[in-house]
Order: structure tokens, then C-alpha cells, then sequence
């Protein structure tokens, strides 16, 4: 089974092939942050123009890469969502395309199940159910993963994603984009105790996040101390929050023999060190995926293709493309917030 997945709801162009027994025989990628660094930020036209640039040609070098050709792939698999939609539309086109050309079947991923199942690529003894935690750009989670497509959704943030407080509080602290690499860098060279934070939502009964008050209460502190110290500080006070938030959704699950971590945010060692500690407290395995498949790329989305292709999940070349997607469509919004 070989199957070809594509990405690009963000500003990271990827194409990957890789195998139902695991094997990532190619992976390539082509991030964007050069295009967008003058904006400190993602603007969304064009992330949609560079995908339809570096698609193609990312397709074809992990083919070569692979050894293999198109009539050798089974699965197409490709981003449906969420995301930039312009991003999306160009990922999705290509996938239908190229399943149509080939006469192989079209999977549409959901890229926060990308992420959610990533875990598993790395880790073939992960079993269901397990507790995630889904740290990225634009989502912070806890979600019990029950199967393939079956996601309960414990946790949500009430204002603003993990990634985007890293991302946000490197811009205050002048450490440029993205952010979350730079921060993490600058924290280890900073005292972590150096500068007062709030830790939001620490101790609530429920297991939701909070961070648009300490990326607020960081703005007060720029200039005032180090970028390094404030760094350090900063992390120290997501990393509190993300332990005690998880812990508390631990509890509730006893059935998950295992704690995961995934998303952009779990490449951050600080983070996959606390929650490693969390888990051996609470008697429960942990599984964190490499570095390279925690923030986006397609190796992630090809095993979700795999996955969905393998409990006979495929889609209509007319699937469209879905700019929101929540993975556990029941869970309500929490006070307005993103799904
Ligand atoms: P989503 O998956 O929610 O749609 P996305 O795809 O943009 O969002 P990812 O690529 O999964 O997000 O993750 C990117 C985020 O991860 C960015 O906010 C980035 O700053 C953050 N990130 C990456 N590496 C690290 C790190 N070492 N420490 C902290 N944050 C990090
Ligand atoms: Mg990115
Ligand atoms: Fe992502």
C-alpha cells in the first residue's frame, strides 16, 4: 500500500509518500517564511499563490525521491481543511486532480487528524483510546482520540491558540517569525522565574486554556526586562498551564493508557518534558512524534490517508474544501471561541 499525501492549509508547501507498514519513503517540503516574514505574519493570498508554484514540482521530486511513479501510488491523500482556504483549494484541486488522472482513490484529510494520528506513523504501538494534546497554530486541545475518526473533544482554548501566543509573543519581543523556534531558543538562555506571569485558567474545574491575558501581561513586560528572561518566563507559564490543564483531563479519562502530544507546539522540548513527567506521575505512557513530523507536513497527512483508506473511508472528487473543520463536529463552542 503506498500512498501519496499532500499539504498545504498554511504556509508550508509538502508533498510525502509513505507506506501502510509505516515507511516514509520520501518527504518533501517547502515552507514560506521568507515570503512572509516582512508581514510578521501569514498573509493568506500569498501562501494560496506559493502552493500553486511549488506544488507540482514537490510532487514530482518525492516521486523520484521514492523511486516510484504515479501509477504506483494507491491513495491520493490531501489537506481538505481547515485552513487558509485559498491554501486548501490548491492542495485538494491537486490531489482530485492526479486521483482522476491516475484512477486511484481520493482521500480527504482533516489536517488537525493529520496531526492526531502522526503520532501513530511514528509509534506502531500507540493503540486507541488515547488522550491528546493538539498544540499548534491555530488550536489547543485535549481531545480522547476512541478510533479513526472518532475524536471526543474534552478541551478547547477560549481565545487564542498555543502556536499563536509563541508566535505573538515573539513579535513583542522583536525575535521575528515564526515565532515558536526563536522563543523557545531565546527562553534557554533566560530565567524562567525572572518575570511575573499569570497562569490563566490554572485550577478551573473544566480543562479549557486560556493565553490572550499572558501574551497581554508579556506586552506589559517588554522593555522592562530581558527578551530572554521574558522568554523564559513566558514558556515557563504555558508550559504550568498546558500540565495543569492535562492533568485535569487525565483524570476524566482512566480508559487512555497513553498521553500524546502533537501539533507544531509539541516540537518544543521544554513542553514534551513536562508533559513525558505528567505522564509517568499519573501512570500512563507518552508518545511524542519526532521534531519534523510535529509541525506541518505531508508524511502526516499520507498515513491519515492510509488510516481513513484503510477502515474504507474515501470521498467524491466534488468533496469540497472545508476552511473550518472541527474534528469532533458535537462539541460546542466555548464562549464564542474557535472550534
Ligand atoms: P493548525 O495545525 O492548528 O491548523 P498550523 O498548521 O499553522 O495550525 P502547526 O504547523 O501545526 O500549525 O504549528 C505551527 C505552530 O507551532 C506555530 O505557531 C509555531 O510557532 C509553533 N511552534 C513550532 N515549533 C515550536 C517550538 N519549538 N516551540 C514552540 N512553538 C513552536
Ligand atoms: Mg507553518
Ligand atoms: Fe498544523
Amino acid at each position: 500500500m503506498l500512498i501519496l499525501g499532500l499539504e498545504s492549509s498554511c504556509d508550508e508547501t509538502a508533498a510525502a509518500l509513505v507506506t501502510g507498514d509505516r515507511q516514509v519513503l520520501a518527504h518533501r517540503l517547502l515552507g514560506q517564511e521568507a515570503a512572509h516574514a516582512p508581514f510578521g505574519g501569514v498573509v493568506p493570498e500569498i501562501a494560496a499563490r506559493a502552493h500553486v508554484e511549488a506544488l507540482g514540482p514537490l510532487v514530482a521530486a518525492a516521486l523520484t525521491d521514492a523511486g516510484v511513479t504515479l501509477a504506483q501510488v494507491d491513495v491520493i491523500a490531501a489537506t481538505a481543511g481547515p485552513g487558509l482556504i485559498g491554501g486548501v483549494m490548491v492542495g485538494l484541486v491537486t490531489g482530485k486532480a492526479l486521483a482522476h488522472a491516475a484512477g486511484k482513490p481520493l482521500v480527504a484529510v482533516n489536517h488537525l487528524e493529520g496531526h492526531a494520528l502522526s503520532p501513530r506513523l511514528a509509534d506502531p504501538d500507540l493503540d486507541f483510546p488515547y488522550l491528546l494534546l493538539l498544540v499548534s497554530g491555530g488550536h489547543c486541545q485535549l481531545l480522547l482520540v476512541q478510533g479513526v475518526g472518532r475524536y471526543r473533544r474534552l478541551a478547547t482554548t477560549i481565545d487564542d491558540a498555543v502556536g499563536e501566543a509563541f508566535d505573538k509573543t515573539a513579535k513583542l519581543l522583536g525575535l521575528g517569525f515564526p515565532g515558536g523556534p526563536a522563543v523557545e531558543r531565546a527562553a534557554a538562555l533566560g530565567d524562567p522565574r525572572a518575570v511575573p506571569l499569570p497562569r490563566p485558567l490554572k485550577g478551573a474545574a473544566e480543562p479549557h486554556f486560556s493565553f490572550a491575558g499572558l501574551k497581554s501581561a508579556v506586552a506589559r513586560a517588554v522593555g522592562k526586562h530581558s527578551p530572554e528572561d521574558l522568554a523564559a518566563s513566558f514558556q515557563a507559564a504555558v508550559v504550568e498551564c498546558l500540565l495543569d490543564r492535562t492533568a485535569r483531563a487525565l483524570a476524566a479519562v482512566p480508559e487512555a493508557a497513553t498521553l500524546v502530544v502533537a501539533g507544531g507546539v509539541a516540537a518544543n522540548r521544554a513542553v514534551r518534558a513536562a508533559l513525558e513527567a505528567l505522564a509517568t506521575k499519573h501512570g500512563r505512557r507518552f508518545v511524542a512524534p519526532p521534531l519534523w513530523l510535529c509541525t506541518d507536513n505531508a508524511a502526516m497527512i499520507a498515513w491519515a490517508g492510509a488510516e481513513r483508506f484503510a477502515a474504507g473511508l474515501t470521498d467524491p472528487l466534488d468533496m469540497p474544501a472545508r476552511p473550518r473543520w472541527p474534528l469532533d463536529p458535537s462539541a460546542e463552542a466555548v464562549r464564542g471561541a474557535g472550534v
